[in-house]
């Protein structure tokens, strides 16, 4: 990582020293983002860094065990271009659509290392992803007799796992997604009898697939919910018809969005994991184990671009406004899901090695003001045609925001 800049700027987010700056403007993919904005011809738009994405793959690789797989959750950024790139990074590709399963059909990645989970697959997208040859995770009994329909239907043998609501959830989450009631997956205790019934159907039972939670920042509650998904693996493999091939342990790690957030010390999870794999495969010899990362490989790999249209003051308060907002980075404006508002890191693309003049907020260009990019942030005095920029933002960004909340054109989004 690459560390020019004077201690004394703005910027001091951990997200945001790795950047190279050039003539006082942010690098991006060794290209100034004023330059990119000329290229593309409009702003805003997203900009992912390809060598940013492989950096995260080499240091996953580095600290987790050799014999553990790592997947690629599509939905946390489903670009074509970032799904290609990660294919001939990553082991396998988890989608939870027909059009995500589409998106990863369409790179070199083998079907059955793609795998659908998701609660509401309509018995259309089973019967797609049946014909694809990918491995099904199934939420419930329904889904079982849908998919095992079709495969009657298409005269296949599909591939199947059973994706698990564990007993316990991923403690500390910024979102919890396993534990108590739950509309994914099927409830641990009623997993026997679910693979009772499967037995009796012709469907290829490779395994589970066990999730407990999202944007974890917490070693010690990463490291415990490994250990309980692999003691549930277990107890349930006992009941399984057919030997497990497959099992899918969830991810969690977090990235630190916020700034009190430190980044995860992937070193005591890795070890962790590698005691962990040495107990599965002494009970379960031929399963393939995986690790599911989303937001882990690709957040920290992208950035939001808006221009200032305008700048001015309100009662004391600076507010630059731009041609951005919400409805392209909903999470940035604290929209996506956070209990309390926090500001993403941002920064003036083109001043990055200018002091902090002023406390300015940066708002959209939405008739709400729910449309904060910023709140009361230390930025150098911008002015109109400045490129303000969220860092974090190569996760759950333009895919998950309503871009069709008033009407503007949908922006660029470019892998550099
Ligand atoms: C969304 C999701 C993920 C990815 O979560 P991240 O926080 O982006 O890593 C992984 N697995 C499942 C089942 C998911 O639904």
């Amino acid at each position: 990582m690459s560390l020019n800049m004077p201690a004394d700027t703005p910027q001091r987010h951990p997200a945001i020293t790795g950047y190279a700056i050039r003539d006082n403007c942010l690098v991006i993919g060794d290209t100034p983002v004023t330059r990119l904005a000329s290229q593309i011809g409009a702003t805003p738009f997203y900009a992912h860094d390809r060598s940013r994405l492989d950096a995260r793959i080499e240091l996953l690789r580095h600290y987790l065990p050799d014999g553990v797989n790592l997947n690629y959750a599509v939905k946390a950024n489903p670009m074509p271009a970032i799904v290609q790139h990660l294919s001939g990074l990553v082991d396998g590709f988890d989608v939870a659509s027909a059009k995500e399963m589409q998106t990863a059909l369409d790179t070199p990645m083998p079907a059955k290392r793609i795998s659908f989970a998701g609660p509401g697959k309509t018995p259309q997208e089973l019967d797609r992803a049946v014909a694809a040859g990918i491995t099904i995770a199934m939420e419930s009994e329904t889904e079982m007799r849908t998919i095992s329909a079709a495969a009657d239907r298409q005269g296949l043998r599909p591939r199947v796992v059973i994706r698990v609501n564990p007993d316990f959830d991923l403690k500390s989450s910024g979102m919890r997604m396993g534990g108590g009631p739950k509309q994914f997956g099927v409830d641990a205790e009623r997993v026997p009898q679910m693979l009772g019934h499967l037995a009796k159907l012709d469907l290829e039972f490779v395994g589970f697939h066990i999730f407990a939670g999202s944007q974890n920042l917490d070693v010690q509650s990463l490291c415990e919910t490994q250990i309980k998904t692999a003691d549930l693996a277990l107890a349930l493999a006992k009941h399984a018809p057919a030997p497990v091939r497959h099992l899918n342990m969830g991810g969690g790690l977090g990235i630190p969005y916020f700034p009190k957030d430190q980044p995860l010390d992937l070193e005591p999870i890795g070890a962790n994991l590698a005691e962990v794999l040495t107990r599965i495969g002494s009970d379960l010899p031929e399963a393939r184990v995986m690790i599911e990362l989303g937001r882990f490989i690709v957040g920290e790999a992208g950035v939001y671009v808006a221009r200032i249209i305008d700048r001015k003051e309100s009662r004391g308060e600076v507010f630059l406004i731009t041609d951005g907002g919400l409805h392209h980075q909903l999470a940035a404006s604290g929209n996506f899901g956070q209990v309390i508002r926090r500001n993403y890191p941002v920064a003036i693309a083109n001043r990055m090695n200018e002091a902090p003049q002023e406390t300015a907020n940066v708002v959209g260009c939405l008739c709400t003001p729910l449309d904060l990019l910023a709140n009361k942030v230390e930025l150098p005095r911008a002015e109109i045609g400045d490129l303000v920029v969220v860092f974090q933002s190569g996760a759950y960004g333009l895919s998950a925001s309503p871009m069709e909340f008033l009407s503007h054109p949908r922006p660029a989004e470019i892998l550099v």
